[in-house]
């Protein structure tokens, strides 16, 4: 006799939490959408507080909802409650003697890619971001085409990649004229192309021969 127990029954079991949403992947009217779906904005304040929010997060850098002094303290409460705007692991961080910097970041379990900034490159200095964890195509001269494709990142992913290293940098608020960092190449682990691809192909409408999301 096989017995089944419903252990959402049991007396303390933990309810299952929602993931909170990550707001630094989202464009502004994606996050004005964010904000009135999720009740945090009135429909017709929303756009008034994405705009806040967008700067407090790509001008400013913050990482915490209660830096954001523009706006209600019980607004920043419930953004809170249902969004996040933490940056991710650094696992670990190197600096060679001509300046460039690499940060191995993990994004979640399983999940760790690299960004690198190198000096002296465009109007200053260019960070180099993964799009991919592992890569579909075979470069005979790249380790990472050595390794299978474990999924592609995610936007707030990228754009933790910039983060962290505006962090590092002190490149905050992000309108500085001395700023290190000014160009971004998508030169990283993975195939841009291939991540813009799959999002566009879920589920794949596009019968690319080269593409893993087919
Ligand atoms: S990461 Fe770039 S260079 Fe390396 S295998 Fe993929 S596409 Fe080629």
């Amino acid at each position: 006799m096989s017995v089944t127990l419903d252990l959402s029954r049991v007396s303390g079991a933990v309810p299952a939490t929602k993931p909170l949403i990550n707001l630094s992947g989202l464009t502004r009217p994606q996050m004005i959408a964010a904000l009135t779906e999720s009740g945090v904005a009135e429909h017709g304040k929303a756009k008034m507080r994405a705009t806040q929010v967008f700067r407090w997060i790509h001008h400013r850098g913050v990482t915490d909802f209660s830096m954001m002094t523009d706006v209600a303290k019980e607004t920043r409460a419930r953004l809170a409650e249902v969004f996040t705007i933490a940056r991710p692991e650094i696992i670990e961080r190197q600096v060679s003697k001509d300046g460039t910097r690499k940060w191995l970041i993990r994004m979640a379990p399983g999940i760790e890619v690299e960004a690198v900034y190198i000096p002296s490159v465009g109007r200053a200095g260019a960070l180099c971001v993964s799009s991919q964890v592992g890569c579909t195509l075979n470069c005979s001269f790249c380790h990472t085409g050595t390794q299978a494709l474990v999924r592609n990142l995610t936007a707030a992913e990228i754009v933790a990649q910039v983060q962290v290293a505006k962090d590092d940098l002190a490149e905050w608020p992000s309108d500085k004229d001395d700023r290190l960092l000014s160009n971004i190449v998508f030169m990283g682990m993975g195939e841009p192309l291939y991540n813009m691809g799959s999002s566009a192909c879920t589920p794949p409408t596009i019968p690319c021969a080269t593409c893993w999301c087919r």
